[in-house]
């Protein structure tokens, strides 16, 4: 959390995260704007290398340093890796994911046609537009914003008859309004809004500080995706650094092997096959547990 009272729009402070215990991540950074949204404190602050910072509750969501990594490998990974070369009206739905990156790495494919996202905050929305500047474009005629509670939205969709063809979660931890989003329930909801040929990714935070949420995670995914593949990215904001995703498909695919061709900054096909090579102790001590 930050320093309150010490921080003021000119001083740098050090500001700490306090998501994990006894073990804190600390950057020296400027209070740009501080504002109590209707879900969730918002801070963005100013660090002179990793550039403009969003922080939610106390923890670091996303800089504009880094950033590229988080959202292309949410993205790609699973895009390309599980949905056809050959099609080409593909549907996203993005869930959270208010600072826009990952709907501007989604709307990079031409062959994505229809892209739903669902933030429960509009405040996070508006201040990430003004001040972190990811460019995601909601003008794009390709993509509806709602405003609402993602779990509420995916158990209506799956009442429907409109299913997606990817399913990319891009919430806050398991605290706060992002807690219902690891529930059995919204899996359970999430798998019945994709097509069979579908895939339902997120991250699953940081294995060596998050056990529980990775093992649990994965545990909760198995019971309703016939395939589970966990794969990693390194990220140096997020405490622990070696962040951990899942991609799940419906219909049992591997999404280890890109189907596109597609150079990002972060993202390339070799580094789309080597996610998946994973440290022994995360497979036994938390993927196989
Ligand atoms: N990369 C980030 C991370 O994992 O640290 C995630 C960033 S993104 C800003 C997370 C977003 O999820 C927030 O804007 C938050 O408002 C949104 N969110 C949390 N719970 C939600 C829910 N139940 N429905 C829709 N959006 C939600």
């Amino acid at each position: 959390m930050a320093e309150f009272g010490a921080a003021s729009e000119n001083e740098p402070i050090w500001w700490y995260e306090t998501g994990t215990d006894d073990i804190t991540l600390g950057l020296r950074m400027r209070l740009l704007h501080r504002e109590r949204t209707p879900y969730q404190l918002l801070e963005i602050y100013e660090h002179p290398f990793f550039g403009r910072v969003l922080v939610l509750d106390g923890n670091l969501q996303t800089t504009q340093g880094d950033e590229f990594i988080y959202h292309e490998m949410l993205t790609h990974v699973p895009l390309l890796g599980a949905l056809p070369a050959s099609m080409n009206d593909a549907s996203v739905l993005i869930i959270g994911g208010g600072d826009g990156g990952t709907l501007r790495e989604v709307l990079r494919h031409d062959w994505v046609r229809r892209v739903v996202m669902v933030e429960i905050d509009q405040v996070v929305i508006e201040r990430c537009r003004e001040f972190l500047g990811f460019n995601g474009n909601y003008d794009d005629p390709r993509v509806t914003l709602i405003i609402g509670d993602a779990a509420q939205y995916v158990a209506e969709e799956a009442a429907r008859q409109r299913p997606f063809d990817a399913i990319l979660v891009d919430s806050t931890d398991p605290v706060g309004p992002g807690e219902v989003l690891f529930t059995p329930e919204f899996i359970r909801n999430a798998w019945a809004c994709l097509k069979p040929g579908g895939v339902f990714a997120r991250h699953l935070c940081m294995p060596l500080f998050d056990g529980p949420i990775v093992r649990d995670g994965v545990a909760r995914l198995r019971q309703v995706f016939p395939r589970v593949e966990v794969y990693q990215a390194t990220i140096f904001t997020y405490v622990g650094a070696q962040m951990a995703f899942v991609a799940c498909t419906k219909d049992g695919r591997s999404v280890r092997e890109p189907q596109r061709l597609l150079t990002g900054r972060y993202y390339n096909p070799d580094v789309h096959r080597a996610a998946f090579a994973l440290p022994t102790w995360w497979v036994t001590e938390l993927i196989d547990a």
